[in-house]
């Protein structure tokens, strides 16, 4: 079975994409978050997921997702661009020093993202680094398997992560 590089973004989401990614691939589960704020809020996330997922754990480099989003504080969709684009990239380069061939993110299964830009991102992204990105489109499998987290103890965040989100309690799609 091939080896995927899944960004993870929470521990909701990753179980919701197991569900029907665990047949076809050995799933690595990157952790690289850096937007989430602050560091009780992330340090939830990342324990929940944890608690569940062996995880490739990235650093919680906040000062340069900072400097990624300056000037677009106000700007949702140029901010949650930066954003995802960031996350992304740092995901295609840990695949290819992992030498792992195939790469997927979860905010791909979350109902609050904006799907068809982090999929550009994503295409975008396997052509520059030739490593094979696996799409779906199983957001209905969220609400699927939402009522199941409850029975592993995950954590359910109640903003996107930053400290824009969490300002103006913004979950749904920016
Ligand atoms: S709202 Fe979410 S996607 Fe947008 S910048 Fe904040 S954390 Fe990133």
């Amino acid at each position: 079975m091939e080896n995927i590089l899944l960004h993870t973004c929470c521990g909701i989401c990753a179980f919701c994409t197991n569900q029907f990614l665990k047949d076809n691939f050995n799933i690595k589960y990157y952790w690289y978050n850096p937007n989430i704020h602050p560091i009780a809020e992330y340090n939830k996330r990342l324990l929940s997921a944890k608690a569940k997922y062996e995880l490739v754990e990235d650093t919680y480099d906040w000062r340069v997702w900072f400097t990624k989003i300056k000037g677009f504080a106000n700007d949702d969709n140029k901010r949650c661009t930066k954003c995802w684009l960031m996350r992304l990239t740092n995901t295609l380069k840990k695949a290819k020093e992992l030498k792992i061939n195939y790469f997927s993110t979860t905010l791909l299964i979350s109902p609050y993202q904006k799907h068809d830009v982090i999929k550009k991102i994503c295409e975008d992204l396997e052509k520059e680094y030739k490593v094979t990105f696996y799409y779906f489109d199983e957001r209905k499998s969220f609400y699927k398997f939402k009522n199941e987290y409850k029975t592993f103890g995950l954590y359910m965040q109640k903003y996107c992560g930053c400290v824009f989100s969490k300002n103006t309690g913004k979950k749904v799609k920016v």
